[in-house]
């Protein structure tokens, strides 16, 4: 690669990150406590104040926790999408229980509610949207859905950071449990991390409970509270999923940084929009009317007048020096799930056919317009005009 090489992600660090994170350091509290506790109060305000915000060392591990605190095990099934990342079905093999894949909206590219409704039966106990490239999924309707059969709703928010639907942020509507992302190229980054949020203080309870061991009580509370330092119990046989501070002293700034960042992936998905439009290009799925898109990803699908391989443009814009990415492969291809479950592309056409034609640009708040430019202009030469 040529060091003009322009990444496909790239995280935006600050001074401030470096400086908090050296303040973890020089305290002497590295794992959980007191800016981990900070993180989450500030994220949960963030939100409007209404959710717990647990923060965990990924969102896998939310997602996770999230499905144990719904109860989930062996022989119950939970709905999602096929056009995802595989964290968000692997959780549930974790508890025992079936994924059951659905196709994908070709408007939003998130789960097709007619499907979601279709796939339903005694054994459904949860379902997880995905807010894919952090454009919302059709909550109203999903949740419309859910209340009607009685099921849980987990969102996974791994891209929707910040994201709103109908005017409200994912993360405030009236889901069980939404979980975000602060993997090195997600919106914001603790470099590894997630955050599990609920309104529901009994799932919160179960989570930061099983987060750390099954232990009653977290490692701040027994080192600072009233109680014998010692002394802890022991409920359940939990996991070690907690966020350390070294992770939050670099949320506390990301955090603070989310709107102006997303600001800026909105003007490059402006540039990209504007630039593309006569082009035989598919353009993302637009956020709905009032509602605002995270913009993790800016996934493009090449027209059906184009004759040229999805492979082959992804080849060559590589040739150019720019780095893209297909998201995602969906998990009826890969073999673990198609073997398990006996899965077929033809069972899910929307997704097989965007995953044929889809490529994902770099878009990130780093980038310069100049950053922006090239790519364009690489986008361009690959269509040879
Ligand atoms: C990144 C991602 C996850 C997992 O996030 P981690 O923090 O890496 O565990 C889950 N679901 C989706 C859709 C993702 O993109």
């Amino acid at each position: 690669m040529n060091k003009y090489f322009l990444p496909f992600a790239l995280p935006e660090i600050g001074e401030d990150e470096v400086a908090e994170v050296v303040s973890a350091l020089r305290s002497g509290w590295v794992t959980t406590g007191p800016k981990t506790r900070q993180f989450e109060n500030e994220f949960s305000e963030f939100l409007g104040g209404a959710v717990e915000a647990i923060a965990l060392n990924s969102a896998t591990a939310g997602l996770h926790l999230g499905l144990e605190a719904l109860g989930v095990g062996p022989g119950d099934e939970v709905i999602t999408t096929t056009h995802t990342f595989t964290a968000t079905a692997e959780v549930i093999r974790y508890l025992g229980a079936d994924p059951v894949f659905v196709d994908v909206d070709p408007e939003s590219l998130c789960i097709d509610i007619k499907a979601f409704e279709a796939a339903i039966t005694p054994r459904t106990k949860v379902v997880i949207p995905v807010h894919f490239a952090g454009r919302a999924a059709d909550m109203e309707g999903l949740l419309r859905i859910a209340k009607k059969y009685r099921l849980k709703v987990m969102e996974d928010a791994a891209h929707a950071f910040p994201t709103t639907c109908g005017g409200h942020l994912i993360g405030s509507l009236h889901s069980d449990v939404a979980v975000f992302s602060f993997y090195a190229n997600k919106t914001i980054t603790t470099g590894e991390g997630g955050m599990l949020v609920t309104r529901d203080p009994e799932i919160a309870k179960r989570v930061r409970v099983m987060r750390l061991h099954g232990i009653s009580r977290d490692a701040f509370d027994r080192f600072t509270a009233k109680v014998p330092s010692w002394f802890y119990e022991v409920v359940a046989p939990g996991f070690k999923y907690n966020m350390t501070d070294v992770a939050a002293a670099m949320g506390i700034h990301q955090l603070k940084k989310a709107y102006r960042f997303q600001a800026r992936r909105e003007q490059i998905a402006k540039m990209y929009d504007e630039s593309f439009a006569e082009l035989p290009i598919i353009l993302p799925p637009q956020p709905a009317a009032g509602d605002r898109h995270s913009w993790h990803l800016y996934v493009i699908r090449l027209g059906d007048s184009i004759a040229m391989e999805r492979d082959r443009f992804v080849e060559q814009m590589f040739e150019l020096g720019i780095g893209c990415s297909v998201h995602y492969i969906p998990l009826h291809l890969h073999p673990y799930w198609r073997d398990t479950y006996g899965l077929r592309p033809e069972m899910f056409p929307v997704s097989q056919h965007v995953y044929e034609r889809t490529l994902s640009l770099p878009m990130y708040s780093a980038m310069r317009d100049a950053d922006v430019e090239r790519v364009i202009s690489s986008v361009k030469q690959v269509f040879g005009v």
